[in-house]
Parts: C-alpha cells; sequence; structure tokens
C-alpha cells in the first residue's frame, strides 16, 4: 500500500471503530470492566497519547521549515521583479474567496432558516474570549524580537521577517551564497524530518479520529441538525463549486485532478482540524503534486495557513444567521454586509488552530450587537464542523497557491496531471 492509501485506511478505520465505541458507550452495551478497558485506556490514554504525539511532531515542523523556505522561496523571487504582484495576487483571492464564503453561507441560512422556532435559552451561558482589534493585528505584524515571534510560533510575524530576509539575501550578491547554501541544506534536512514523520502518519490519524468519533455527542448533532447540515452543505458548495470553478475557469486546470492532488492535506486537516499544523503537509502537496512552485509555495501556503479561513467563515456565517434567529432579531441587510466585512477582516490575524473559528463568532456577533452567550447553542456541534470547516481552509490555501502560480506560468503540468499516490 503506498502512503496515501494507508492514511485513508487509517482514517475509515479510526472513525468506524470511534462510532461503535460511541454507541456502545450510548447504549450502555458493555459491561464496566470493558468499558474501562477501551474508553479509559484504549482511547483515553493509549490513542490520546499517540494523537498529541502525532500532532505535536507536525507543529515540531512548522516553524523552521516556514522560516527556512520561505526566506529560500523569497530569495528566489526576490530576483525577479514580480514578487509583490504575487504577493498582491494571493491576498485578493484569499480575501475575495472569503467574502465569497460568507455570502453563501448566509444566502444559504436563510433558505434553510435553521434557528428559526429555537428557544432563544436565556439561560445558556457562555463568556467570548476578546477578540483582537484589527488595528493591533495590523501593526503587530512587524516582530520586535523575531526570535521571540518564532518561540510563540508568530505566523504573521515570522513570515514578514522570512520575506525581509529572503529579499536581502536576493540583493547581497556573492556574499548571500553561503547563506544560501546553508539554507538550502536545512532545507532538504527538514524536508527529510517531515518525510520521516509522515511514515508515522497512519497511527497518528488512526488515534486521532477514533478518540475523536468515540467522544462526539451525537445527541448534540441531531438536536442542531438544521444549523449541522446548513454549514456542511454551505462548506460542500464553496469547497467543490466555487474552488473547481475557478480552477476550471480561472486557472485552465483540471479540477479533477487538483482535488485528487489535495487530498493528503484535506487527510491531514481534517484529523487535526488545524490549518497550522498542517502547513508541512500542504506545501509538500503544492511542490510535488500540484506542480506548484516552491518560489510560490513558500509563502502562499503559510501564508493562506494564517489569513485564509474560507471554512472557518462559512460557519460564521451560518451561525450568525441561526443565532440572530434563534434570540428573535433582525440584523437587517447592513448587518450581514457587517458579517461580511467583519468576519473577512477577523479571519486574518488568527491562527489556524482548532476551535479558533468560534472565538473569532464573538467578535462578530458583538459587531452586530447579537448576544455572544448564543455560542454556547452551537458548542456542541462545533468539534466535528471544525474538521470539515479546516479541510476546506487548507484546500483553499492550495488552490490559491496553484491559481497564483499558473498565472505567472510557473505550475509543472506534468505534476499536476499525472496521477501519484
Ligand atoms: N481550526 C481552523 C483552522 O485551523 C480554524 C477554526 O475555524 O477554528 O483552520
Amino acid at each position: 500500500m503506498t502512503l496515501t492509501s494507508r492514511i485513508i485506511f487509517a482514517m475509515i478505520t479510526g472513525i468506524s471503530l470511534g462510532i461503535i465505541l460511541n454507541v456502545l458507550e450510548a447504549y450502555s452495551l458493555m459491561n464496566s470492566v470493558i468499558d474501562t478497558l477501551l474508553n479509559k485506556w484504549l482511547v483515553g490514554n493509549l490513542l490520546d497519547a499517540i494523537g498529541k504525539i502525532f500532532v505535536a511532531s507536525l507543529k515540531m515542523m512548522v516553524v523552521p521549515l516556514v522560516f527556512v523556505s520561505l526566506v529560500l522561496g523569497a530569495s528566489a523571487l526576490g530576483k525577479n521583479s514580480r514578487m509583490g504582484i504575487m504577493a498582491g495576487k494571493a491576498i485578493v483571492l484569499y480575501l475575495l474567496t472569503t467574502c465569497i464564503a460568507i455570502s453563501i453561507a448566509i444566502f444559504l441560512a436563510n433558505l434553510v432558516d435553521p434557528g428559526v422556532g429555537m428557544d432563544q435559552s436565556t439561560d445558556t451561558e457562555f463568556t467570548g474570549k476578546e477578540a483582537p482589534p484589527i488595528k493591533d493585528v495590523v501593526t503587530e505584524m512587524v516582530p520586535t524580537n523575531p526570535v521571540l515571534a518564532m518561540s510563540e510560533g508568530n505566523m504573521l510575524q515570522i513570515i514578514v521577517f522570512s520575506i525581509l530576509m529572503g529579499i536581502a539575501l536576493s540583493k547581497i550578491g556573492k556574499k548571500g551564497e553561503k547563506a544560501q547554501r546553508l539554507l538550502e541544506s536545512l532545507n532538504a534536512l527538514i524536508m527529510k524530518m517531515v518525510f520521516i514523520l509522515m511514515q508515522l502518519a497512519p497511527f497518528g490519524v488512526f488515534a486521532l479520529l477514533t478518540k475523536l468519533f468515540s467522544e462526539l455527542g451525537i445527541s448534540a448533532i441531531m438536536d442542531l441538525g438544521a444549523y449541522f447540515i446548513t454549514v456542511l452543505l454551505a462548506l460542500l458548495i464553496h469547497g467543490i463549486i466555487v474552488y473547481g470553478i475557478i480552477i476550471t475557469v480561472i486557472g485552465r486546470l483540471s479540477p479533477i485532478n487538483f482535488f485528487r492532488n489535495v487530498r493528503p492535506a484535506v487527510i491531514f486537516a481534517f484529523s487535526t482540524a488545524s490549518s497550522n499544523a498542517t502547513i508541512p503537509i500542504s506545501m509538500e502537496v503544492a511542490e510535488k503534486r500540484q506542480g506548484v512552485s516552491k518560489s510560490i509555495s513558500s509563502f502562499v501556503i503559510p501564508l493562506g495557513a494564517t489569513i485564509n479561513m474560507d471554512g472557518t467563515a462559512i460557519m460564521q456565517g451560518v451561525a450568525t444567521v441561526f443565532i440572530a434567529q434563534a434570540y428573535g432579531i433582525d440584523i437587517g441587510l447592513t448587518g450581514y454586509l457587517t458579517v461580511i466585512l467583519t468576519a473577512t477582516l477577523a479571519s486574518i490575524g488568527t491562527a489556524g488552530v482548532p476551535g479558533v473559528g468560534l472565538i473569532m463568532l464573538s467578535m462578530v456577533l458583538q459587531q452586530v450587537g447579537l448576544p455572544v452567550e448564543g455560542i454556547a447553542l452551537i458548542l456542541g456541534v462545533d468539534r466535528l464542523l471544525d474538521m470539515v470547516r479546516t479541510s476546506i481552509n487548507v484546500t483553499g490555501d492550495s488552490m490559491v497557491s496553484t491559481i497564483v502560480a499558473k498565472s505567472e506560468n510557473l505550475v509543472d503540468r506534468e505534476i499536476f496531471n499525472n496521477r501519484q499516490e
């Protein structure tokens, strides 16, 4: 079996085993000894530990990988004058697709009316965390101390520092040769580390998914069925139809090949619910499967994992309509336009880690005067939706890197079109 098929196999068995355990538990079909053995020891200890080690090992690679490949990528781009134009294209595409995503979500939610008739439960309590003001997000993009930025994993700061370093490297000619060679060698080293960790991925994916699905609150999903299905539907429409159209019409590439190529990144995003932890795989997918030149993928992918969250924006769009309906508040057209703007801007400064979409939602709700406690209504189903929306987030990053590269003639069609496993 190839690595991808092993990972897919692990994913399917993990989900199935998780659901079986969940059902056995829900209907109390296990005696207490087996229950302790399976749920406490197997899932709660062993699988939990394997899953945590796996996610930690992915995260461990993110900062060194992004730093080294971004300096190299920016230095390759710095040699031609199109660097700024390419960055501009990526940012415009990221923001534009996010606006489309929320619009689809709001439109669909108004069709389905998932919150109509919900009791607006004033007794629920949830204190939303403070979301950072946009001004701070922008001004804090420049690190005062790059080492601190790296130790904290502050992606935007790392990106700014690395791009500047890469551009400078491309401008110092012969004097930069040693630094360039060192970085190239480090890059090969880090890629090898990622490759080694990837061999363990089937175990990690199996452990994460078994645990998640065995603990999923199935009754919460049933109760919030309309909300859950509306978010899923909007995610699918955006991820398959909108991205498919962009790849076909603007990229003039085969959407089938695109979706086939992006599969490994989607599986990792689904299992970890973190675009950040998926960066190493997204980079690999962009270069080795979509055929995107490293000079593009090295900055478009980490940038996307940090600022581009179409899936998250979709959840926020549907959630806003849902909460407004549940509380019987009409926010009107201006309200919806504010939601589109706020959610798009909010997605810029928020790192791709699990559950962060909900924190950003409290900011959006406050902006249009909806009760932040409304978040408590959807908490129960958020984890599963987080996994799906993160998959859309990383598919969006892959799509934008492919489109930007294609527009610059930097997609290797041979790689893009050839079926690799
Ligand atoms: N988990 C998402 C991501 O990492 C963010 C979110 O929607 O919570 O992309």
